[in-house]
């Protein structure tokens, strides 16, 4: 078992290499899209209703750390609203339906967390590649949005690798210190139902 406040100490101590990364994600993102002329903004089909489970303690712990910030009335009602959206993605689950319930954080089309979002939050949407260990360069196309809007522009898509690798060292380094090996999986809805209780 995995409990977060074991934790929160340890990863102040790496807490600026997560921010240096996320920002240089989001630079690398703002970069990218504007090569296409895509701005990602009133989309129909929201991405914060797509069920992404995300996979790292240094995830988890940064969206944490924004979390704590909050006043507890809000982080309160925040937890009452991740926990009705895990049971109802479990429910979809079980019925073998895509879940589309919208992350708790998405508060009138906007991110409670924004500064604190995990990397796929930052990265979706637009054209990328990256270079797999074993299978070699990998593309991964746009959004439909992007498709949409931005489908025959040229641009240059993002190459993921290097964030994909910096974040793999750092989450090794982090669970190295704080001795966790147990794998996570988890939505953010997730994330947040646990937040101060336990991650596994
Ligand atoms: S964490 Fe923020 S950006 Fe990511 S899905 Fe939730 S509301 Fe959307």
């Amino acid at each position: 078992m995995i409990v977060f406040s074991d934790l929160s100490a340890l990863f102040c101590d790496i807490r600026h290499e997560v921010k240096d990364l996320f920002d240089r994600m989001d630079q690398a993102y703002e970069t990218a899209a504007a090569g296409y002329g895509f701005v990602c903004s009133g989309c129909a089909d929201n991405c914060c209703l797509t069920r992404f489970y995300h996979h790292t303690l240094i995830e988890f712990c940064y969206l944490h750390s924004g979390f704590a910030d909050l006043a507890p009335e809000r982080q309160a009602s925040i937890r009452d609203e991740a926990a009705a959206v895990t049971a109802a993605v479990a429910k979809d689950e079980a019925l073998g339906r895509m879940p589309h319930a919208m992350c708790p954080l998405n508060t009138g089309g906007r991110c409670v967390l924004y500064a604190y979002r995990p990397m796929i939050c930052r990265l979706h949407g637009i054209p990328h590649t990256f270079v797999h260990p074993i299978q070699g360069k990998i593309f991964g196309p746009g959004c439909h949005e992007f498709d949409n809007r931005c489908g025959t522009a040229g641009g240059h898509p993002l190459d993921r690798t290097l964030f994909y690798r910096e974040m793999a060292r750092i989450e090794q380094r982090f669970r190295q210190r704080a001795g966790v090996t147990e794998k996570i999986k988890k939505t953010v809805a997730q994330m947040l139902a646990a937040a101060g209780e336990r991650l596994s």
